[in-house]
């Protein structure tokens, strides 16, 4: 990494500093990447098969001849596991939502990341200025 030089006459060099400029890009780049995120939904959809609890049934003895597959939608809520009920219609829809979720999460962590990046720049700059 090269640096520029630093003259000693004035606190120019730091007022705009490059990093910070391509730091502000990339959030602002990132952001827009926020209007790109379709309806999303906390959660993982679950498919599940299932035995009806009938002792003559063949699902009592055989796990391929279960019922279902039956859908769910399961979230933690203030510490708890919550669980829907999907219809098979509904069950890719919400899939998909969950996916979106994700999306949207790794985003928001990216400009919290870059944020306190830009932030500690300005609070840099901030406080040169106020020594001078
Ligand atoms: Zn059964």
């Amino acid at each position: 990494m090269s640096r520029i030089p630093v003259s000693k006459s004035g606190a120019r060099s730091v007022e705009r500093d490059a990093s910070l400029g391509r730091h502000e890009q990339r959030f602002l780049e990132l952001k827009r990447g926020l209007e790109q995120i379709e309806c999303f939904c906390k959660g993982t959809v679950l498919k599940r098969m299932m035995k009806c609890g009938k002792a003559q049934c063949a699902c009592a003895t055989d796990a391929t001849k279960r019922h279902g597959p039956y859908f769910e939608l399961t979230y933690k809520a203030s510490g708890k596991t919550v669980n829907v009920k999907l219809s098979p219609a509904a069950a890719p829809l919400y899939r998909a939502a969950a996916q979106q979720y994700r999306k949207l999460k790794t985003l928001l962590n990216r400009l919290d990341k870059l944020s306190k990046t830009i932030l500690r720049h300005q609070a840099k700059l901030a406080e040169s200025k106020n020594q001078n």
